[in-house]
């Protein structure tokens, strides 16, 4: 898959939900090589321009390429009793029953000049067949309404290789990320992954700052992100293969919930549903998520199933939309109008980065909740906003400097 080849966060929060619905599955890719980290202890945050305190946030991480964990999910999944996989073949559209209130099964073609169709029946239909999701068109297909979609463009380009850093910098620390800012809308992952090796992905909003796929223009497009150390560190690498480049368009989210009438026995789940903007590193914990939000559905029974899990989906998609949408907001390059409500809560939320900078207890409640350990009214609660608010006035947390760009593609 495409996106396979660029730094795959996954939070804390999806790590947790992983080991919940495959026991043991942590301990498995430890052994064979993933890496475990500290958010952020021995993970260098940069959010909003400001280095975040370095303390634990009483969470661990795994560090690994994306083949590497669906690699070991997959095994699992095959593992399970009963199960035939399906291989090579592609969903071209759902059956319905007779009074076309269930759907009956989907039809399959096979091969590649996709010559020979097959209809598969089934009690249950989910469509997990990532971002470019074919259900609104299935459901037209069959004379049903298509869900509501929300598209927020955010043209993020991507550059990715792995590379094996120098040892005196990979001993230091695991990972770091340094996101976005107003005047600088790039950002940079450099994660330890399985093998000994360190992932580094490059990111920018619009096409001027999307990240180019030559040696040269990689690393002089990760001077203008990088701390000098880090920047150091990639310039001595031995890079491991070439660069991998991604166009992501837009972030999108579908809200079947609201559909009174989708035939029953038929759910969407993951990227599918919400394509998030990969920067914030929530769609695979989303669809880990929505993976056990399906498990106790099914555990009350089939009827009712859809709806109670479409609505159920939507709740857990919530938070973290709004935190990516909010977060991509909060840059001046998106042109979308802003609400009073969304404008306070960027304030907010660069005051809150800014004393993260200087208050461990800051940093570690604004780190829980992008790792979506806690809700993000956390954040509000009088407590901390007092942190925050004597952080500010003390006048700490300074940004980084952000350097002039030389020229404007790189
Ligand atoms: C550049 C980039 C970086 C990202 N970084 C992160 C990150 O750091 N952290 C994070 O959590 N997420 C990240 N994501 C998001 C993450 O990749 C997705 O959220 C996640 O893969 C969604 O899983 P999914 O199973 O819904 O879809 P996918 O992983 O896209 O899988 C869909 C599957 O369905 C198959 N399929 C499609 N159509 C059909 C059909 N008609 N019939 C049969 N099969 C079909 C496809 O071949 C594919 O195997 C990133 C995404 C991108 C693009």
């Amino acid at each position: 898959m495409p996106q396979g080849r660029h730094a795959h966060v996954l939070l804390a929060r999806g790590g947790e939900v992983i080991e919940d619905l495959f026991p043991g599955v942590t301990g498995e890719l430890v052994a064979d090589g993933a890496v475990v980290s500290h958010p952020l202890a021995d993970f260098r945050f940069c959010a909003g321009g400001h280095t975040l305190r370095q303390v634990p946030i009483g969470a661990t991480m795994l560090q690994c390429t994306r083949p590497f964990l669906e690699g070991h999910l997959r095994d699992r999944v095959l593992a399970l009793p009963g199960l035939t996989p399906a291989d090579r073949c592609d969903v071209v559209g759902l059956t319905l029953d007779d009074d076309r209130r269930r759907v009956a099964g989907v039809r399959v073609v096979h091969g590649r000049d996709a010559s020979t169709e097959e209809t598969l029946t089934a009690d249950l239909v989910v469509d997990a067949t990532g971002r470019a999701g074919r259900t609104p068109v299935w459901l037209r297909a069959l004379g049903l309404p298509r869900p509501r979609e929300e598209e927020f463009a955010v043209s993020v380009g991507y550059a990715s290789r792995l590379m094996r850093l120098p040892r005196d910098y990979a001993e230091r620390e695991k990972a770091i990320a340094v996101g976005p800012v107003p005047n600088l809308p790039r950002g940079l992952a450099l994660l330890e992954v399985e093998g000994g090796r360190h992932l580094v992905t490059l990111a920018g909003f619009e096409s001027r700052h999307h990240p180019p796929g030559d040696h040269d223009g990689f690393v002089e497009f990760a001077a203008t992100v990088s701390p000098p150390d880090v920047l150091d560190a990639i310039r001595r690498a031995e890079p491991l293969g070439d660069i991998a480049t991604y166009r992501y368009q837009s972030s999108v989210r579908r809200h079947y919930q609201e559909l009174p009438d989708l035939p029953d026995g038929l759910l969407v789940t993951g990227d599918a549903l919400c394509s998030f903007n990969p920067i914030y590193g929530q769609g695979m914990t989303l669809a880990a998520m929505q993976a056990s939000t399906l498990r106790d559905s099914l555990a009350q029974g089939a009827p009712g199933l859809t709806r109670r899990f479409f609505q159920a989906a939507s709740r857990t998609v919530d938070d973290a939309w709004n935190l990516g949408v909010g977060a991509d907001l909060a840059l001046p390059q998106f042109r979308a109008r802003r609400t009073l409500s969304t404008r306070l809560t960027s304030a907010y939320t660069r005051q809150v980065q800014a004393a993260g900078a200087v208050d461990d207890q800051v940093a570690r409640q604004f780190v829980r909740v992008t790792h979506l350990l806690d809700p993000p009214d956390r954040l509000l609660r009088p407590s901390l906003a007092w942190r925050v608010l004597r952080a500010r006035t003390a006048g700490l947390g300074r940004r980084r400097r952000v350097p002039r760009l030389t020229s404007p593609g790189r």
